[in-house]
Formats: structure tokens, sequence, C-alpha cells
């Protein structure tokens, strides 16, 4: 175990210096000087929290766009008050879930930290794995797995075990080098209602509680807990969650006030097991097999999260001394709304409305009990999100489509392999986005060029309508492609040990919308920039405001929060701590 940790790392280090000679030659934001001056002013005192938020999906543009439905002390705080970066993009080509939580966590991009994918194909097991799961540990409640009968998100499906740990993330987050500086005596703890949402910001030496949609409840693992602390179990007895039952999920504002009032019913939009495409969306009856799931598919999920973290503040009594103590939130409704409904649905227009209620409420109970200017706020999101097809084509915008893997004829592909290698559809093992899985045993059994095959089966993917690239990850690791900004993303998205053999990059505007047999929407994962754009906004502790329209990344944000604080940073890091946050 010791040691084939240490080979991880060994290979990790190797490919993060290439990565890092990479980016360091391109990154955009190191260069432009379309930057406004801020008087930002040196932060001489430590703070008593930090409070890092990350907003599921929460495409860098959607609190502006939709400003007229924001009231005061939520997102207006971040944006009036704060340090609003608008211009920050991911800079690796699957913007999946994990991939940009670890990011937001660790500083850096997936070629170093590991997790490359919410999926991927794990050679030694043979088989598809989540990205968290993990066999030494399991969950302390029972009953309280994921549900694969009633589970929308195929990727969770993919766990083997209940168990769920940070074991599989390779570099430090900043919350262990917090933990590391102050000698454990930081408290750190995340919550979210997805487990890979609170993982991946405790990081290996924090604490994480997620909402299991089985029992209704906050749970964790045993990586963290023996046994849950008594204010978690008095927060699950009191079954907050059930108190939606008969309920539904309404506008905050008449409708009049909404950009899209008048749109709300979109024959593209998914109709859940009776939650309808129009306002009010019900969440029925407990006894109801999708009751939680809906409560997740609407503000309430962000709602319930909210008050659990609120209580875990008060609790775990979090900025109450001088070693600054770590709280993070991933809210994870804004992204399972753009999944049924779309980035431009009335739906995802009134849970920004409803988000920027929840906002304001911590942001109060934060000043209560700790005081804003003892805390340090940061916010941003994991990936954007792309449009809805059917959206832009309302629009006159023609090139978008989904693209349906299932009804492709991918006989004269088959059959164009079978003449070159003498087989043909053996070659592939798994297709997991992005990645295709050759199957290795018998590529050297064949004795067959892995570069030759893996550039052959590309060449046939291109041929189908909407494929963009397809990269052979022999030719990226070899440097033998034209050196340009997409084959860096997909780099910087290639783990030796966990990515596959060909990274497939679909069209602007082209995605599957199958949910393992749910027809949804819209599904974000692209390199490109409706899904890297994410809002970067630190606040509190006394920051001043700034808007800065400079570029920056994600990536940035950890080494800035060590930065602050004169923290060592995460082992990985590759970006640049802010100087409108840090002062310097
Ligand atoms: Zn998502």
């Amino acid at each position: 175990m010791q040691q084939n940790r240490f080979q991880k790392h060994t290979i990790t280090m190797f490919t993060l210096v290439l990565i890092t000679v990479s980016i360091a030659s391109c990154s955009p934001g190191k260069e432009s000087s379309a930057h406004k001056e801020t008087d930002a002013a040196v932060a001489t005192n430590t703070p008593k929290l930090i409070l890092q938020i990350t907003v599921d999906a929460l495409r860098g543009d959607l609190p502006g766009r939709f400003s007229h439905v924001l009231g005061e002390g939520g997102f207006r705080y971040l944006m009036d008050e704060g340090i609003h970066y608008s211009n920050a993009h991911y800079q690796h080509a699957n913007t999946e879930t994990i991939v940009g939580h670890v990011s937001l966590a660790t500083g850096t991009v997936p070629a170093a930290h590991g997790m490359i994918g919410n999926v991927w194909f794990d050679r030694e097991q043979g088989r598809l794995v989540y990205n968290i799961e993990d066999a030494d540990y399991h969950l302390l409640t029972v009953g309280a797995d994921v549900d694969k009968q009633t589970e929308i998100d195929p990727t969770q499906k993919a766990a083997k075990v209940d168990g769920r740990s940070p074991d599989n993330i390779l570099t430090s987050t900043f919350s262990d080098e917090l933990a590391i500086h102050f000698a454990g005596q930081s408290k750190i703890f995340a919550v979210s209602v997805k487990d890979r949402g609170a993982v991946s910001l405790a990081g290996h030496a924090g604490k994480a509680f997620w909402f299991s949609k089985a029992t209704a409840d906050f749970v964790t693992s045993n990586y963290y807990y023996n046994e849950y602390p008594a204010w978690v179990q008095a927060w699950n007895a009191k079954k907050l969650a059930q108190s939606y039952a008969d309920k539904s999920w309404e506008l905050l504002h008449p409708s009049s006030k909404y950009m899209l009032g008048d749109a709300d019913d979109r024959e593209y939009e998914t109709d859940l097991a009776g939650f309808g495409r129009t306002f009010p969306h019900p969440y029925g009856k407990t006894d109801d097999k999708y009751f939680t799931t809906k409560l997740t598919l609407s503000p309430a999920g962000d709602e319930l999260t909210l008050d659990f973290a609120k209580t875990l503040l008060e609790k775990e009594q979090l900025g109450q001394d001088n070693i600054p103590d770590y709280l993070a939130i991933s809210f994870s409704s804004t992204d399972y709304v753009g999944h049924l409904f779309g980035a431009s649905s009335l739906e995802t227009e009134d849970n920004i409305a409803h988000l920027d209620r929840t906002l304001a409420d911590l942001f109060a109970y934060i000043d209560q009990k700790v005081g804003l200017d003892n805390t340090l706020i940061v916010l941003s999101a994991d990936h954007g999100q792309p449009e809805v097809p059917g959206y832009l084509h309302e629009l006159g915008i023609d090139k978008a489509h989904y693209f349906d893997a299932e009804s492709l004829d991918k006989t004269p592909a088959i059959v164009a392999l079978k003449k070159k290698f003498g087989i043909g559809e053996e070659l592939i093992k798994a297709f997991f986005q992005p990645y295709v899985y050759l199957n290795h045993e018998l590529i050297r059994q064949k004795k067959l060029d892995p570069l030759e095959v893996e550039q052959a089966i590309a060449a046939e993917l291109l041929k189908f309508k909407g494929v963009a690239y397809a990269v052979s990850s022999t030719a990226l690791r070899t440097a033998s492609l034209p050196d340009t900004l997409m084959m860096r993303s997909i780099l910087r998205n290639f783990h030796p040990k966990r990515s596959g053999d060909i990274f497939v990059v679909f069209e602007p505007n082209v995605f599957i919308n199958d949910f393992d047999g749910l027809t949804v929407a819209s599904t974000h994962g692209s390199p490109w920039h409706y899904d890297t754009f994410v809002p970067v906004m630190f606040a509190g502790a006394g920051l001043p405001s700034a808007k800065v329209d400079r570029a920056v990344t994600p990536y940035d944000i950890a080494p800035t929060l060590a930065a602050y604080l004169s923290v060592k940073p995460p082992s990985g890091s590759i970006g640049t701590p802010l100087s409108e946050v840090t002062g310097n």
C-alpha cells in the first residue's frame, strides 16, 4: 500500500513538472493587461474562519445575468462589497464535479491531483470506479448507500461499495495545509448534498458530511468518525427533509419579475416522476420513492445544506478562537436544476433567487456568530454549464444537438478496424465520458502498436457528426501532437494510471443527454468556455471591493488562501496568489 502510494506520487510529480511547464508558458492570465486597478490593502489580521463556498455548475455569468431577482446580503454582498473576478476559467478538459472541486481544493489540475473524472476505468480491478469510493471504509448509517433504483446521477451508480474517503486525491488540499501549519488545531469541515462535493474540500485531514437520498440524513463514513457527534444525531432526528412533504417548489417572486417568466413550459425540460415542467413543482409525500431526489432538484437541497452547516458552525464552535478554522459548503441544487431544466429556464432563474437568499441567511448567521470581518469568504464553482440545444434553436442558433451514441451506425468503423488489425469492437473495453478505454491485453497479445490502434480508432470516431476531437493518449504523452490550447487542456486532464486511451471532445453545444435512461436537458463536461467559466469572489475579512476582469483560474484560489494565511501552498499547486486578495 505504502509503496503503491509512493509510485503514484512519483508518476504524478513527473507529469506535474511537464504540466507546470506548459501552463507557465501559456496561462492567459499572467500576461493580460486588461486589469482594473484596485485599492487592495494589506491584510494584517488572521481570519478566525475561512468559508469556502462552491456552487455546483454556477456558470460565471449567471449571478449578474439574473441580478434583477437578487436581494441584499447574498450575491450582492459578494459582488458589490468583495473582490469579483469576472474572467475565471478552468484549463482542464473534463469539466465535471469531482475534477472541479478537487482543483478548487488543491490549486492544481487533474494531471497532478489525479481526479480526472467522476468515473474512470480502474485497470487493476477491471471495472469502472466512482471517484471517492473506498472499500476500506463504510458509511456510518446503515441503509444510506446510493439507491441504484432511484439514483439519477449515472456516476454515483458506478460505485461498488458504500465507503467514501479522499484517498484517491493525490496532492494536498488547502485544508490539509491548514491542518499541518496549525498542528491540527484548526477545525476543518466540509458539507454538501453530494458526497464528492464534501469529501473533496475536507481534504485528507478534515471531516466531511453529505446528504443521503436513501435516508434523508446527513451522513459520513468511518474514514472520518467511528460514531456520529451527538449534534449530528440530533440534527438528523429533527427530520427537516420530511418537513417538505406535500409542499412544492414555488417561485420566490411574482412571475413578472423574471426574465424567463413567460417561458416556464419547454418541451426539452425533464419531468421527473411528477415533478413537472412548470411551477409549482410538487415534492410529493415522503413515501414517494423520488421524494428526496426532488428536494435535491430544487432550492430545498441547498436549504437543507444551509441548515446543517449552520448547526455545524455553532456546535463545533467554528471561528471562536485565534486559530483559523475552515468550513467548506458545496451547494448542489444549481447543478441538478441545470441538468433537468437548462441554464436559461425559469427554474434556473428562480433557483438563483433562492440560492441568493440561502447565501444571505448564511452570511447573516456568520456575521452574528463570528463576524464577517473575521471571516475570509471565497465563492466559486466546479464548472459552468451549456445551453440546451432546444433553447438555442428557438433563437435561430441551429448548431446545437444532442449526441445519441446508442443510435449511431458503428458498423463502418468496426469494418475498417477489422480490415486494419484483424479485430474490431473487442479492442474497446469501455467508454465513459470523456475517455475510451482500450483492451491493452488484447493489443499486447496481437502485438499491435498502441499508438497505431488509438489513432485508427480516433480517426473513426472523428467521422461521427458532432465529434470535434478524438485524441490518442499515447500521442499526447509522447508530445507528438500540435501544441494547441485544446491539446494542453486534454494533457492537463491526463493521469497515466487513470486516464483512458482516447479523449473525445464534442463540438460546441453538442453533448450526450442520456443519464442512464433518463433524458435530461443538458450535460456539462466539455472544454468549451460555457463549461470552463466560473465566478471567483472573495469577501469579508476587511477586503476592499473590486471588480477584476483580468484572466485568472480557479487553481489560483487554494494558493491565494495559503498566501493570505502565510501557510505553504498545497503540494501540487500551480495557481498564483491573487494580489487583490493578498494585498501584495
Ligand atoms: Zn453536473
